[in-house]
């Protein structure tokens, strides 16, 4: 490991820049930047290379680089003793890794022995994850990324990602998506590493909108069509929503009514759904709508029922209030993130209101003993001589049950 790289922040000036400007020193010293070079290995190393002519020897040089909107920051001055190549081989860590996919901002500084300096003009890249042999697949708007699996993988995923922007055009008149890079890497823990973000390992996508990038983790293997079918949608329609409304009035959204419009889009959803609906209504557990405004549930079991119900209840409001009406409802959240309040001027509801309207017209009071009956195992019962015991305290509950609610 080279020993002679370091960081600084640029808090520190650029000691060859102290005397003069870089356009005066230019014009005086006769040093030109010829070739340069910048590669990396993701989230390792950067290597800038760079080549000068000069009317006089070189004693030293930096690169200064930056990601887009952030500090900048320098390496360690190389010593040149009169060699006109520049070689930097800069070692990254957290604190220095571009952010995955941004655009980097990098620019030479030499300066002469007699201290003479020249700043070269600023060049640029895009900071990809280049670990991985990428696959490529376009057409607009869409390209898609993917390391693992054959051509016909690649398809797949853009046939769920045009079909994401029909559904998701049923649902709310948006336009069109412009750009989106849809990334399908094999493993979550390959996408965790681009994202550096903890609590992911249950949301299989991760899309970052203003970016119009989609991470995805999908193996290829027999259970691929029907995870791309329901991974691929959902993120393409955060997108479309995002582009649609902009940043802010996004961010204004409540998270219940982007994931309830994108779980919307899915081509194919939890299989369990239902079930884990009926189940959290017998219960008397379901998760409060009022607390899926700004968080979802870290845990996966959480997690799961908050994407059932949040898939519900946005279906409902579609049924009943038609496109306009779930369209004036995102127009009401974009213009005011009070998420109890926000739809009362539209539907003279709040959304506890909104919310118990969908309890009465989703589940009935037996919908959990149904729900129960289907999933016991009658075969066993009925051989085992169960049956009659079952029968009974079913019975018994359901009685009690009648009780109850009157
Ligand atoms: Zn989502």
């Amino acid at each position: 490991m080279p020993k002679n790289l370091a960081l600084r922040w640029t808090g520190l000036l650029l000691l060859l820049l102290n005397f003069v400007s870089a356009h005066q020193t230019r014009a005086q010293s006769f040093i030109q930047i010829v070739t340069h070079n910048v590669s990396y290995v993701f989230n390792e190393r950067l290597y800038f290379e760079a080549t000068f002519e000069s009317d006089k020897p070189l004693a030293a040089g930096r690169v200064v680089f930056h990601q887009e909107r952030a500090s900048k920051l320098e390496t360690e001055r190389i010593e040149l003793n009169g060699n006109s190549k520049l070689s930097i081989d800069f070692e990254l860590d957290v604190g220095t890794a571009p952010e995955a996919f941004s655009k980097v901002i990098y620019w030479f500084v030499v300066a002469t022995q007699d201290g003479l300096a020249y700043e070269s003009p600023a060049y640029e890249f895009l900071y990809e994850d280049n670990r991985f042999e990428w696959q490529t697949l376009e057409a607009s708007p869409f390209q898609v990324r993917w390391h693992s699996g054959g051509g016909s993988f690649g398809e797949s995923i853009l046939s769920a990602a045009k079909k994401g922007v029909a559904r998701t055009q049923q649902w709310l008149p948006l336009a069109a998506p412009s750009q989106i890079i849809l990334q399908v890497y094999e493993y979550p823990s390959d996408v965790q590493e681009v994202l550096q973000l903890a609590g992911y390992s249950w949301l299989g996508g991760h899309s970052d909108p203003a970016l119009g990038r989609i991470l995805l983790s999908i193996p290829p293997n027999s259970q691929s069509s029907l995870e791309i079918e329901r991974q691929v949608p959902h993120e393409v329609a955060h997108v479309m929503l995002f582009q649609a409304l902009g940043p802010e009035a996004y961010g204004n959204l409540p998270i219940w009514l982007t994931e309830g419009i994108a779980s919307n889009a899915e081509l194919y959803s939890d299989p369990v759904r239902g079930q884990l609906l009926n189940l959290a209504y017998g219960g008397n557990h379901l998760l409060p709508i009022a607390g899926l405004c700004e968080v979802f549930p870290q845990t996966t079991a959480n997690a799961r029922l908050a994407y059932a119900e949040v898939a519900s209840f946005v279906d409902y409001l579609h049924e009943e209030y038609g496109v306009v009406g779930l369209g004036a409802l995102i127009d009401a959240y974009s213009e005011n993130f009070d998420c109890l309040n926000a739809p009362r001027a539209l539907f003279g509801m709040d959304l506890g209101e909104l919310e118990q309207d969908w309890i009465s017209a989703t589940f009935s009071p037996s919908s959990s003993w149904q729900t129960l009956l289907e999933s016991l195992p009658w075969q066993s019962i009925l051989v085992s001589g169960l049956f009659v015991g079952t029968l009974f305290l079913l019975q018994r509950a359901l009685a009690k049950r009648g009780t109850e609610s009157k």
